[in-house]
């Protein structure tokens, strides 16, 4: 699909909208987002299932911005959550509660009641004990709980180790030569219907085999399933594709994934779900940062910006790639290759390492690029650095869709 950032006369835009303007307005580090791109790869999920009964849940954790939130929801997406955190903000930003699902290794009870009273679509279980708590919670409320079980089908998503979930070493779901059983002992409970499957075998897939193979697995269950008496509705398939971060990335297709998937469920009166996160907010954001100092020790070059760490911790975590350009590009200062660290009291406070970028000088603005995912929400106040701001472009318009933390909130509720 492209990136959403380009150049107009040698100066980044996002749509419509000059990043040096924002960054003059709002400050740096500041995140930065383009409604037009989250909209645009929304529209090509949803497009390309064609006539196949399908949901698709915005998979919230990926960026859980109310505004972003808002523009899934005003769309019809559904979300799907992993704590009672993130339902509280798809509500806020007004999800149709029955349009969300709840995935998740360790929900507590809490949580579980909040979700059964906020009358969520269906819980993605991941345990039999689990389910039991389940059940309990419903049966007292006197409510019927959805249920999808998640399955661990066993395939390699041959991705990032901590992003990779779908192996029977992982912590996730059950282990699908496990789950009939579960199936068939969960038949009792009279406070859960069981009327899905579910899987999610990981993350940043850029290869979509892995899924398709997972697909398979999944519609042979289905089947087996059913020819057993349960009565499986719906088949979800977990997060969506992954995105090209360096140039000669694969750029897997969300349209030919969809076509490829919806192919394979032609036919079976199955309601098909996807959770893409990444994918659809990605390639969407940049994190704006003003370059602090320049400075070698020995045969190194750094470049120091105000952005760090606890803004963007991808670098740090796993080793991820984001390109970092300058927002006012001058091709006649040349290219450095330098490591772009920030102020943060870590050896492993890293943007990029050994890097070759423009030649960019103290007082430069560069964009981080790709961190529409996993950014904000990954940041923290550690070294006591308020969180970054975050911006919303929209054609000519832009909106603060939160703002820079202050030195008052660091200490909020602390004595
Ligand atoms: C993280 C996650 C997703 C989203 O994955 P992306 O790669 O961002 O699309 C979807 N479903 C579940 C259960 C997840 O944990």
């Amino acid at each position: 699909m492209g990136k959403a950032w380009e150049y107009r006369n040698n100066l980044l835009y996002l749509e419509d909208v000059a990043l040096d303007e924002v960054a003059e307005r709002v400050g740096t580090p500041c995140y930065v987002y383009s409604s037009q791109a989250i909209l645009s790869r929304y529209e090509a999920y949803d497009r390309s299932f064609g006539e196949v009964p399908h949901r698709i849940c915005y998979a919230v954790k990926a960026n859980s911005n109310l505004s972003v939130l808002g523009l899934l929801a005003k769309v019809g997406a559904g979300f799907d959550i992993v704590s009672g955190g993130e339902l509280f903000r798809a509500l806020r930003a007004g999800a149709n509660p029955a349009s969300i699902v709840f995935s998740g290794v360790g929900k507590t009870r809490e949580e579980i009641e909040y979700a059964l009273e906020s009358g969520i679509h269906a819980f993605h279980c991941e345990s039999e004990p689990e389910l039991a708590l389940i059940e309990s919670l419903a049966a007292r409320l006197n409510k019927q709980a959805r249920v999808a079980l998640r399955v661990n089908p066993d395939v390699d998503a041959s991705t990032h180790p901590y992003i990779s979930t779908g192996l029977k070493e992982h912590k996730f779901g059950i282990d699908i030569g496990e789950v009939e059983g579960v199936y068939d002992r969960a038949r009792s409970l009279r406070h859960v219907r069981l009327e899905g499957v579910s899987c999610h075998i990981g993350s940043q897939l850029l290869n979509v085999d892995p899924l398709l193979e997972s697909m398979d697995r999944m519609l042979a269950l289905v089947e087996r399933l059913r020819a057993a008496g349960l009565p499986i509705q719906s088949l979800d398939l977990g997060g969506g594709v992954g995105v090209p971060y360096q140039p000669g990335d694969p750029e897997p297709s969300i349209e030919e994934f969809i076509e490829k998937i919806s192919q394979k469920a032609k036919g079976r009166n199955l309601m098909l779900m996807v959770e893409p996160g990444r994918s659809l907010v990605a390639e969407a954001g940049v994190l704006l940062s003003r370059v602090l100092y320049r400075k070698r020790n020995g045969a190194k070059d750094f470049i120091i910006v105000d952005a760090a760490m606890n803004d963007l911790i991808r670098p740090s975590l796993y080793q991820a790639h984001h390109e970092i350009i300058p927002v006012r590009r001058d091709e006649r200062r040349g290219a450095v290759v330098a490591d772009v660290v920030g102020p943060v009291c870590e050896s492993g406070d890293f943007l990029a390492r050994n890097r070759h970028l423009a030649n960019v000088l103290p007082g430069d603005l560069v964009a981080i690029c790709t961190a529409g995912a996993y950014g904000f929400v990954l940041s923290s106040n550690y070294n006591s650095r308020p969180r970054a701001a975050e911006v919303l472009v929209a054609g000519a318009q832009y909106k603060i869709a939160r703002q820079r933390e202050s030195y008052e909130d660091l200490i909020r509720g602390e004595q």
